[in-house]
């Protein structure tokens, strides 16, 4: 039997040529061939978190930035944040009282913990949460704005580009008389059908580039502290450049100031032969119920 953690000592040549081992090799039912990595087409399936097993569809995937968005990872290790419950007391007000304290039940928090490493998220000041799923605080991103407008002019380019070559298609048909567009058949203007589809307008497109400003280069930066370069450094209040830049848009420089990350989401392919376009291997959707075609493996 052989395991996906197994050494590769012993190596097969694949049809394309290339030397693989045993678990990274499939076998093509339909061309009777043996088949790599390198010779299939890999094909996303499905998005989802591989802590929580949830499937989500492309779409939302995209929407949510590719993030789970109640699985969190260690900012410090890496390593899968546990929710941990605590009993909270309740707060005694001097001015209310005893009997009224009685009436409190203790309540139920809740925070973040790393079972590897020990950091919770009340090293960093986040406050417990009455609900065990979601609701914590998000860092926005600093530069979100930025990020946005330059989104904007991207796709706007991109709207512009698409649009003049749709122009200089027409007019290749048109000069040889033929209408093929489905907007010169019924006499709609170009700016009427993208309307009625929904899409943004050209104009709005043109304005989002004349309205764009493009950074400028600076020479004149802040200065350092003067104590910059004689101040003891205290590695334990410091981050590594691994904590940096699993953050790449707050960059914490300070153990201060790390914040849970929301785990990225995994996904799922399938594999499609490149000769005959038949599938290797097709996910189950449903990741609890994964059944490993064993068919379809070159074992
Ligand atoms: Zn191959
Ligand atoms: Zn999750
Ligand atoms: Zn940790
Ligand atoms: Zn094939």
């Amino acid at each position: 039997m052989a395991y996906l953690t197994q050494p590769d000592y012993v190596k097969y040549i694949c049809s394309c040529g290339q030397l693989k081992p045993i678990t990274n090799l499939y076998f093509c039912r339909h061309c009777l061939k043996i088949r790599c990595g390198f010779c299939i087409c890999h094909e996303v399936d499905s998005h989802y978190c591989a802590n929580c097993l949830e499937n989500m569809p492309s779409s939302e995937a995209r929407l949510k930035k590719n993030r789970c968005s109640s699985c969190f990872d260690c900012p410090s290790c890496f390593h899968t944040l546990s929710t941990r419950a605590t009993i909270a007391q309740p707060r005694q007000d001097p001015a209310a009282g005893d009997a009224k304290i009685e009436n409190k039940q203790p309540k139920k928090m809740y925070y973040l913990s790393c079972f590897n490493c020990r950091w919770t998220s009340r090293d960093v000041g986040i406050p417990d949460q009455p609900v065990a799923s979601g609701g914590w605080p998000e860092r926005t991103n600093p530069f979100a704005v930025r990020v946005n407008q330059l989104l904007e002019y991207y796709k706007a380019i991109a709207q512009q580009e698409k649009q003049e070559k749709l122009d200089r298609e027409r007019k290749k048909f048109a000069i040889r008389g033929k209408y093929l567009t489905l907007t010169d058949k019924t006499g709609l203007t170009g700016a009427m059908a993208r309307n009625i589809a929904g899409l943004p307008s050209s104009e709005s497109s043109s304005s989002a580039i004349a309205n764009f400003v493009p950074s400028q280069a600076s020479a004149e930066v802040e200065e350092l502290p003067e104590d910059y370069h004689t101040q003891e450094v205290n590695l334990k209040q410091i981050t590594s450049m691994a904590q940096r830049l699993r953050a790449p848009d707050s960059q914490p420089r300070l153990a201060a100031r790390l914040h849970p990350a929301a785990r990225a989401l995994s996904v799922k392919r399938s594999q499609r032969c490149r000769a005959c376009d038949h599938n290797l291997t097709k996910p189950e959707y449903n990741p609890g119920s994964v059944k490993f075609k064993i068919e379809l493996l070159a074992l």
